[in-house]
């Protein structure tokens, strides 16, 4: 997606003094039903400039496969835009290992997010981990209880460096991050029964 000039600028000056590499837009249809929010990008995704090109990019395409999707089908974007780093002594950035983003750097790219949601206008949205969630709907939900649940609820977005809900709903959906079932493999049962509720949400609201 091409977002506005001077939203772009501000975001990107907001974090230009955090441990932050490179700047990567959200991509796919812009017309989806369906839009996926991760964390941040990785190193490999500053380098294909592509969202979810690395080993949880190859998970997130084997779920959407699952229900029947491609890439051209959905939008996927991320809470942060620009990849966070461990800054490390003696390690160039390139080298320096992903972290999750901060708050300062959510609430800077926050302003991007809301743009696309409000361009993309999807019916539902489906957050990948806990980062996407509590960025949208703060301490409401709790991604182990929540996880594949159709939520309809406001969001919170960004007005005049606040945070607002909306007043109208969205469609929410919790998934967990692709990139979990390194770290707990039993979680990949789980995701792939979320996908099916997912497509099940999908098919009764169209
Ligand atoms: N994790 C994310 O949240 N986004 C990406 O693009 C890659 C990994």
């Amino acid at each position: 997606m091409d977002y506005p000039k001077d939203i772009k600028e501000k975001a990107q000056n907001q974090i230009a003094n955090c441990n932050v590499e490179g700047f990567l837009s959200g991509n796919g249809n812009e017309n989806a039903k369906l839009m996926f929010i991760g964390e941040a990008p990785g190193k490999n995704e500053i380098i294909t400039h592509k969202p979810f090109t690395g080993r949880a990019g190859e998970k997130l395409d084997e779920n959407l496969k699952q229900i029947n999707l491609t890439r051209e089908d959905v939008y996927i974007t991320s809470t942060v835009r620009s990849r966070p780093y461990k800054k490390i002594a003696n390690k160039s950035i390139k080298d320096s290992p992903n972290r999750k983003p901060n708050q300062k750097e959510i609430n800077a790219h926050a302003i991007l997010l809301d743009y696309e949601i409000k361009t993309v206008n999807p019916l539902i949205i489906a957050t990948l981990g806990d980062t996407a969630l509590k960025r949208l709907t703060g301490k409401k939900f709790k991604l182990t209880n929540d996880h594949g649940k159709l939520l309809k609820t406001p969001i919170y977005k960004q007005n005049n460096g606040k945070y607002i809900l909306t007043t109208n709903s969205y469609y929410i959906v919790p998934l967990y991050h692709p990139a979990a079932v390194f770290y707990n493999p039993k979680l990949k049962d789980i995701i792939f029964n979320d996908f099916d509720k997912l497509n099940s949400y999908l098919t009764k609201l169209t």
